[in-house]
């Protein structure tokens, strides 16, 4: 999938004057012996490290702003079949370059800009063709070398009021799916993501939390231990659909989640939703035990019914805002869905590879509406569904 370089909202254009440029990347080289560069308006340290399954190079910098042409990375050269580059955290931006076998990381280091002659600062990997062992070692030796880092939890008092989680799919380095007129995945569930928290907190009954509110990177258990973490009733994880063969194929869905799924596309679907990680360069390994736990946990089962309650109250309502999918209720087995005792939906706006739902999703209108009926759909959950059973 290629990652385009993220069109900047006014105050993360203004930020940016202040940050460091990525202004030009290439790869050199070929099958043996790769190069990738990066011009930079100014010098900084980073960090390479290697992660298997699939093989990949990651490097990380300070916060830069990659001032680079749509459709940059899509193709790579040599060793590197494509790369991705964004923010990974607040403060940190990653490049992820995909390898094409075990590679080994030869040298890497920042040739310091010259400003008097015009000369940009120079980021350079070298990358060169090892054994999967070597691969193995080197990978290996970068993680003995660096503590775990646990999913952040912060927990909140409970006023006693519903909390409703929502959260906005992919961003910063993770684009999620890019569609017709430049339709990113990532901008457009961020903007219904807003709508929809403004119109929830103005009914007065919900506390309402997004796991981001900008162009961040969040891994899929720091967005289920999010939930679990402020204790939220129920949460919501906003996505947008491709489908590139077909430009014809539209309409939103409401999944829920299952180790079976419902059919073809819906399985394809989770694993591209659950690809984030991989392509945000995120070590899965480090995190297994979060999701390893939350599938044997048998409170699931009971949560999975409110699940499945909230996603058809939401289909009911949504259908009056906009075209619904052929099949609206599905089942898949999606890793943000995965917290055991937290009933969790994750809705499919529509397609951006289609252009009625792609010109939807940049609607303000179709926005509001939409929501609007998502708003509905919460207050009937709430209201006929549960009726206390979800709290003491
Ligand atoms: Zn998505």
């Amino acid at each position: 999938m290629a990652l385009a370089a993220a069109a900047p909202s006014n105050a993360v254009a203004q930020a940016a004057a202040d940050l460091n440029l990525v202004t030009d990347t290439r790869v050199i080289g070929d099958e043996n012996r790769t190069r990738f560069i990066a011009d930079l308006t100014s010098d900084v340290g980073i960090r390479v490290f290697s992660l298997a399954d699939p093989y990949r190079i990651v490097i990380d910098l300070p916060e830069v702003h990659f001032q680079l042409p749509a459709g940059t990375g899509a193709e790579g050269r040599g060793l590197v079949s494509a790369y991705r580059f964004g923010l990974i955290s607040r403060g940190q931006s990653r490049i992820v370059l995909d390898a094409t076998g075990p590679v080994r990381v030869d040298d890497y280091f920042v040739i310091p800009a010259v400003p008097g002659a015009g000369e940009p600062a120079r980021l350079v990997v070298d990358l060169v063709r090892a054994t999967p062992e070597e691969f193995a070692t080197a990978a290996l030796a970068y993680q003995e070398s660096r503590a775990p880092t646990a999913p952040i939890v912060v927990p909140e008092a409970n006023d006693g009021r519903t909390v409703v989680v929502i959260d906005p799919g992919h961003g910063g380095i993770d684009t999620g799916a890019v569609g017709l007129s430049n339709t990113v995945e990532k901008q457009v569930v961020l903007a219904f993501s807003l709508e929809l928290a403004a119109q929830l907190r103005a009914t007065g009954r919900y506390d309402v939390l997004l796991t981001r509110t900008d162009d961040t990177f969040l891994s899929l258990d720091q967005r289920v231990g999010f939930a679990r973490a402020h204790h939220a009733d129920i949460f919501l994880s906003i996505h947008a659909d491709s489908f590139p063969s077909s430009s014809t194929v539209r309409g939103a869905a409401i999944y829920t989640v299952s180790e079976r799924a419902s059919n073809q596309i819906a399985a394809q679907l989770a694993a591209g939703e659950n690809r984030a990680d991989i392509l945000a360069g995120v070590n899965i390994a480090a995190n297994d035990d979060l999701v390893a736990d939350i599938l044997v946990d048998l409170a699931r089962r009971e949560t999975n019914r409110f699940s499945v309650a909230l996603a058809r109250d939401l289909v009911a309502q949504i259908e009056a805002a906009t075209v619904m999918s052929r099949s609206p209720l599905q089942e898949a087995g999606f890793v943000v869905l995965k917290a055991p005792d937290v009933p969790s939906v994750l809705v499919e706006l529509g397609f951006v590879t289609n252009p009625d739902d792609a010109r939807n999703l940049g609607s303000e209108s179709w926005r509001r509406a939409t929501a609007a009926a998502m708003v509905g759909a919460i207050d009937d959950f709430f209201a006929t569904r549960v009726a206390g059973a979800l709290r003491p």
